[in-house]
């Protein structure tokens, strides 16, 4: 349908499925809950940077590139699916991986991600909190270069141009898969933190002419950061893939009233939403993303957001391996 989604590797299991959630819509006494299945993408446990990289990944290649370099929190879900697709391709990685100081828990500091990343292989090259990390990434991708290798440089999170490209594919998976099942979702919900997950899905629909409204729950940023960056990326993707379409700026929704503490700290309402989803659906969520995204999904369907013939759909963006490290909040107190 549109040519320029072409140019992409396939090593994800796609299409991820749809599943519809009942009982926790019917204990939440609101719509119908479904849930977009992409921490099942197939690559080193899944998540949702397995579609980016099959867009990014092919520009890589062409470079001539022999190393991959990116970057992220320490438990980033990003670092891992990048270290695990660089093994695939036979390329060397390198992560840049900085310190959150808003998490006190010193368990963080190793296991779930890091130990997977550790697993592919990667370099792991640890910064301070208060790292630019855009910054060290261009450093360290010079001093690759002087020692004569050819890194290719992915920015945080995967949101790019190319990454977001995935995430356009997905809008119209899903959307075929919600044609097929006959329903129509009143919101697209996710959670949103370097925003190409979000971009993707906007532009994506955008160019589909359906007017599917997507509501980014922030893990991090403020809204007043996250939505330019949210618009510039939907508005390039869409106008990469074309036939034009344009993006309205009112179509970009991020609420940033879940944040809590902030990014990677997880409050009584995370750890609520990530025991209720494991107790009635046997589906793991994670701490930093989907269990914050889904903490806002369901104070949103408290407060008599949707009427109980809606149907919304939550897209899992995967992240269970940081379940591990966050035991200690995990397991502290019990909801269900
Ligand atoms: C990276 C990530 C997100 C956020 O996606 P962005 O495209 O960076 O906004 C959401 N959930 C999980 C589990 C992630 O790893």
């Amino acid at each position: 349908m549109f040519e320029k989604l072409s140019r992409r590797l396939h090593f994800g299991h796609f299409p991820t499925p749809l599943e519809r959630l009942d009982r926790l819509s019917a204990y939440l006494n609101g719509p119908t809950v479904w849930i977009k299945r992409d921490d099942c993408t197939g690559l080193s446990l899944g998540g949702n940077k397995t579609r980016k990289l099959e867009f990014i990944m092919p520009r890589a290649i062409e470079s001539g590139a022999d190393t991959i370099i990116t970057c992220g929190a320490l438990q980033s879900n990003h670092a891992r699916q990048t270290s695990a697709i660089a093994a695939k391709l036979g390329l060397n990685c390198y992560l840049l991986l900085r310190e959150n100081p808003l998490v006190v828990n010193p368990d963080f500091r190793h296991g779930g991600n890091l130990l997977l990343d550790a697993i592919h292989d990667a370099r792991i090259i640890r910064c301070s909190g208060d790292t630019d990390l855009a910054v060290e990434l261009e450093k360290l991708a010079a001093s690759l270069k002087e020692k004569g290798m050819k890194p290719f440089v992915i920015p945080g999170g995967g949101s790019d141009l190319f990454g977001t490209l995935g995430y356009v594919n997905a809008a119209i998976e899903l959307s075929s898969q919600a044609h097929a099942a006959g329903v129509n979702f009143v919101d697209v919900i996710l959670a949103t933190g370097s925003g190409g997950t979000h971009a993707g899905l906007v532009a994506g629909f955008c160019l589909l002419g359906r007017a599917v409204p997507v509501r980014g729950i922030s893990v991090g940023p403020t809204r007043a950061d996250i939505e330019p960056a949210v618009f510039a990326l939907a508005t390039a993707a869409a106008h990469h893939v074309g036939p034009p379409c344009s993006v309205a700026r009112s179509k970009i929704v991020v609420d940033d009233s879940y944040l809590g503490g902030g990014y990677g700290v997880v409050n009584d309402a995370v750890v609520e939403a990530v025991q209720l989803v494991a107790r009635l659906e046997g589906i793991l969520l994670d701490p930093v993303y989907t269990g914050k995204a889904m903490s806002g999904l369901i104070a949103l369907i408290r407060a008599g957001r949707y009427k109980k013939s809606d149907h919304v759909v939550f897209i899992h963006t995967g992240g269970a391996p940081a379940l591990f490290p966050y035991e200690a909040e995990m397991v502290a107190s019990h909801h269900v």
